[in-house]
């Protein structure tokens, strides 16, 4: 009984954020100091359109199921909009506005020639067969015909989604467009049907990159056996922790949605990979560490913490607990603007998430570009395109951010804005 009213009693407690006015809050901070036009502010305080279906799909045991899906175009003002798919419980029409107006900010900010979208089913992916994942593929593919395109929206993977899920993408939309084999409509596609080598590693390679950057710049240090924890351990986390393992960090600390593991000695990252992989792609039962909440995770005693799972991780009731120095955001929207605040007065740099992981937008641009052009590189090609990116939008932040003494985020987000409203400006749009 007590145990339930103390367990209330945290829930009230919890702050509530809504990923969409956390969004906002930033993009006015950078419209105000920027003084952009106020119809430019009305514009991108919207998405431009939203798609919302409900889309049936026959299951394995012959029931039928109903599915609610949407697909957000935030904006189109510096070119086709881009952003992956999520398949998840937590997915709402907030979620995927958010998560449309972050690519925006996201590609103006690396200077990629797109505008910024997100697309999201309801769903538990992995309560899911392979043949009721396709069919609901499909049926989304065949509902968002009319709005994806390789000159209008480019969808790619995010949370629950891979490379063979864009497969069926790109034959189902081929199909709807009579037959042509159509690759550039999705990024992150296997390498046999036009995918770009370097894709799968890159967010977690911007994430190292942004730590080795900020290391440098920020913070003056050598990585060598400096400590990381990081939260998440699909696509994003892992690859960062395995990179960064790889530079002489020691990465202390790993989670996924089933709790964390802590060594101090160091994780060895190879082993925890091969573990997920046959283990249903959770961690599991890992004998690598001790266990540890996600919560605990997060207040470690590490110098670099990388959230790299979902948003709203860092929030007001965490953030003075928080001991790193240096957080490198890997997930989309970790950190609520009220946690900014605190972090900032504790001296803890922030790198944002539309920096540290556009690796993989970045390298999505290079697909499709590669796609277009027929011609493909090589895998030491995109990395050296990709981290020539980053590098510049890293720098244009920090300029953006000492200039006019704001975070990092702020700064991130000043140099993005800024280039959007242009953008409106000079298509006419009022
Ligand atoms: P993924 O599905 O491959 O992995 C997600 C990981 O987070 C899994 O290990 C899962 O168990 C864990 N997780 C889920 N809920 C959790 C929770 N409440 N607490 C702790 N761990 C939890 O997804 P991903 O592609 O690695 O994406 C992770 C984040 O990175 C998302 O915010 C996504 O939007 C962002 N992102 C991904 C990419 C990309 O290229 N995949 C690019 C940019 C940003």
């Amino acid at each position: 009984m007590a145990k339930t009213a103390k367990a209330t009693k945290a829930v009230v407690k919890t702050e509530q954020v809504n990923p969409y006015e956390a969004m906002l809050e930033r993009f006015n901070k950078a419209a105000d100091i920027l003084k952009i036009d106020e119809r430019a502010r009305k514009i991108l305080s919207r998405p431009e359109r939203i798609v919302r279906v409900n889309l049936p799909v026959v299951m394995d045991d012959g029931s039928t199921e109903v599915f609610e899906a949407y697909r957000v175009i935030h904006s189109t003002a510096l070119g086709p909009s881009k952003g992956g798919i999520r398949y998840s419980m937590m997915v709402n029409e907030d979620e995927v506005m958010a998560l449309a107006a972050w690519m925006t900010w996201k590609c103006a900010a690396v200077s990629i020639p797109y505008g910024g979208a997100k697309g999201g089913i309801k769903c538990e992916p992995r309560a899911l067969s392979e043949g009721e994942k396709e069919r609901l593929t499909r049926a989304y593919t065949a509902a968002m015909a009319n709005v994806f395109g390789p000159d209008s929206d480019i969808p790619a993977p995010d949370m629950g989604t891979d490379d063979r899920v864009m497969a069926w993408i790109v034959d189902e939309y081929s199909k709807l467009n009579g037959n042509k084999f159509i690759p550039g409509v999705v990024t992150g596609k296997p390498l046999e049907l036009g995918g770009s080598k370097g894709r799968k590693e890159a967010t977690g390679r911007s994430v190292m990159l942004t730590t080795l950057l900020a290391l440098k710049e920020l913070l003056g240090e050598n990585p060598e056996g400096l400590t990381v924890a990081v939260q998440g351990f699909g696509n994003v986390g892992s690859i960062a922790a395995k990179l960064l393992s790889q530079r002489g960090l020691k990465v202390v600390a790993i989670s996924d949605r089933t709790g964390g593991y802590y060594n101090e000695h160091g994780i060895l990252i190879n082993q925890a990979i091969l573990y997920r992989d046959q283990n249903d792609g959770v961690l599991e039962g890992f004998k690598g560490g001790e266990k540890i909440s996600n919560k605990e995770l997060l207040e470690l005693n590490v110098d670099i913490l990388i959230p790299a799972a979902v948003e709203n991780v860092i929030t007001k009731e965490n953030a003075p607990h928080i001991k790193a120095r240096l957080i490198v955001e890997g997930a989309n929207g970790p950190t609520t603007p009220q946690a900014d605040e605190i972090l900032e007065d504790k001296g803890v740099w922030v790198i944002p998430d539309i920096i540290a992981n556009a690796g993989g937008v970045t390298a999505s641009y290079f697909e499709w570009v590669q796609n277009r052009r027929g011609h493909y590189y090589t895998e030491a090609e995109v990395n050296d395109r990709i981290d020539q990116i980053i590098k510049e939008a890293f720098e244009r932040m920090l300029h953006k951010a000492f200039r006019h003494k704001v975070s990092l985020r702020l700064g991130a987000y000043l140099s993005a804005v800024e280039r959007v409203a242009k953008g409106l400006e000079l298509l006419g749009k009022f």
